[in-house]
């Protein structure tokens, strides 16, 4: 195992010079938001560092929100997108036919579906996760006819209508301009607390004809809620709204999107929980290389689509086929890379719940996908800056973004995962004892 020693010499450097930024003010749009926190040039990147332009570097843990499962720029996949376009590959062919995409699928059917029993088609749909959303939810509509999807409370599922009706945040929502409707919200794991079995009432809302709520197309669900504030659903809880979903005639989708590619420990985030999905998105850390790539998959017997009806000019994106297959080559081998998530998940929780029950505070989260409950989003922002002085890229997430999350590329080193987290600790710390200025409201 290779160890990064952080020495005077590759401590991430303060930068003295204010970066001129003046580009982005006269011409970017305002809608742009990570910038703000970290004003910084970035100009390259490697493994889990990235560094600016005037010479500071930076331990990432927030991976492109979980774009970037395997750091970046790896060797095994730079490598193989290099030799692609040296040698003429296909960069953009529509949906047709190409040596890339049969190379994915046939891997993907070999080291992914088949060795988890799994029997799903793969739809290619434009690159973004929200496309992949959109088309599980135009299918499950179009198969079962009915018009209502439900979602959960702090479920994330993207910006486009479709998507955006199925998130939760309302801040998110409203900018939609228009009603966004036929989705209904209920309430995920653990939303009343321990002791209210949310599931149950689910169940009793859809068996009871006066309840209100119509017999849904889909049960739309991610199993460890990225941005909602890495909130966990159960086991149990997951195979209660399987069963649910069966029951009453609606398709359970399973949102991967952020919780896949390994960020819980295993490919699928549902693995071995005794259940399947009938539908299953992914997108972000689904290319290895932070190649816009998407994917929505489904039972078979769903594969109800005509040529074409639902479209997009970038669905497929031929280099984003050869990064993941040189991802899912070099990482699905075999089980060693989820015993050593594993394994990671385990030292991280620890470190967290050392620092939780310093300050008596509470984490969240599985695999290598935890936060820190800070109680409030104006306490989180202030430890997420102080790591940023420090070196390290971090953010929040939830409702009041009071969870701070920690997405570090899961090849992190033993190491280099505990000086991130020594800087994390070391700026809770510090913004605790009241000497790091916390904004006021
Ligand atoms: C990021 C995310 C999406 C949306 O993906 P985009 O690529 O941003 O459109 C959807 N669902 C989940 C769970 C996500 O984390």
């Amino acid at each position: 195992m290779t160890t990064t020693t952080i020495t005077s010499r590759t401590r991430p450097k303060p930068t003295f010079r204010v970066p001129d930024r003046s580009i982005y003010e006269r011409r970017e749009s305002e809608v742009r938001s990570y910038a703000r926190a970290m004003p910084r040039q970035f100009n390259k990147a490697e493994d889990v560092w990235m560094y600016d332009n005037q010479g500071g570097r930076y331990l990432d843990f927030l991976s492109g929100c979980s774009t970037l499962n395997y750091g970046h720029n790896h060797p095994a996949l730079k490598n193989a997108l290099i030799d692609y376009i040296s040698a003429d590959g296909i960069a953009h062919g529509l949906d047709l036919h190409t040596d890339a995409k049969a190379e994915f699928l046939e891997t993907f059917e070999s080291l992914i579906l088949k060795p988890r029993g799994l029997d799903y088609r793969a739809m290619f749909t434009g690159p973004t996760g929200t496309n992949a959303v959109e088309a599980a939810i135009k299918l499950a509509r179009k198969v079962t006819g009915r018009e209502i999807v439900i979602a959960f409370t702090n479920g994330f599922h993207g910006m486009t209508l479709g998507a955006l009706a199925c998130t939760g945040n309302a801040a998110k929502r409203i900018g939609a301009g228009v009603p966004l409707s036929h989705v209904s919200h209920e309430s995920y794991d653990g939303y009343h607390g321990p002791d209210v079995d949310t599931a149950a009432l689910l169940d009793k809302r859809l068996s009871d004809p006066s309840s209100g709520l119509d017999a849904p197309a889909a049960i739309l669900v991610e199993t460890v809620q990225g941005e909602g504030g890495l909130n966990t659903a159960s086991p149990e809880w997951l195979r209660t709204i399987a069963d649910i979903a069966k029951r009453h005639g609606a398709l359970l989708i399973v949102d991967d999107i952020q919780a896949g590619c390994g960020r819980t420990g295993t490919f699928f985030s549902f693995e071995g929980m005794g259940f399947t999905p009938d539908i299953v998105t992914m997108a972000k850390s689904l290319s290895g290389m932070g190649l816009p790539f998407a994917l929505t998959l489904f039972r078979p017997e769903l594969d109800q689509w005509s040529p074409g009806e639902h479209n997009g000019t970038f669905r497929g994106n031929n280099h984003a086929f050869v990064t993941a297959t040189a991802a899912l080559r070099h990482f699905w081998q075999n089980d060693a890379f989820e015993k050593d998530i594993e394994r990671k998940g385990q030292l991280l929780a620890n470190r967290l719940n050392e620092v939780a029950d310093e300050f008596d505070l509470s984490t969240r989260g599985r695999g290598m996908m935890r936060g820190l409950d800070v109680g409030s989003g104006d306490i989180a922002a202030a430890i997420t800056s102080a790591c940023f002085d420090a070196g390290l890229i971090i953010e929040t997430s939830g409702a009041h973004d009071e969870i701070v999350k920690v997405l570090a590329p899961l090849t992190i080193d033993d190491s280099t995962l505990s000086t991130g987290l020594d800087i994390l600790a070391k700026s809770v710390r510090t913004v605790m004892a009241g000497s790091y200025g916390v904004a006021a409201e």
